[in-house]
This record gives structure tokens, sequence and C-alpha cells, in this order.
């Protein structure tokens, strides 16, 4: 599922890569690694709809 062709900020070319990002709640941190859009050209990073959700999950179980 590609939810973007080109960044939304600077209109760089996106490049599918498994990214490390960090969730912090109660005190905890987990880190996970998760699949996203990069852009090439300014580093903003793109996750589909399915992965924000899953780390509104992760977030909700570290209250
Ligand atoms: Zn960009």
């Amino acid at each position: 599922m590609k939810p973007f062709k080109k960044c939304p900020v600077c209109g760089g070319e996106l490049e599918d890569k498994q990214v490390e990002k960090l969730l912090r709640g109660g005190g905890n941190t987990v880190s996970m690694k998760v699949s996203a859009e990069v852009c090439l050209h300014c580093g903003e990073r793109l996750y589909a709809e399915e992965v924000v959700k899953s780390f509104e999950e992760i977030r909700g179980k570290l209250r």
C-alpha cells in the first residue's frame, strides 16, 4: 500500500524503508521497527494508516 506518491512537504521522492519508531508513555519507552515511506530529499517519514493505528494502540497500553 502506498498512501503517498510524493513527499507532501517538499515533493521529493519517497522510498519504502524500515525505520525505528520510539513510543513513550507512562514512563516507558518502546522501540519498534515499522515500514514507512521516507523522503529521500528532506527525510520526512510517512506512515500508513494501519501503522499509525498500531502506534495509538501501543500508546494506550503504555498509559
Ligand atoms: Zn520531503
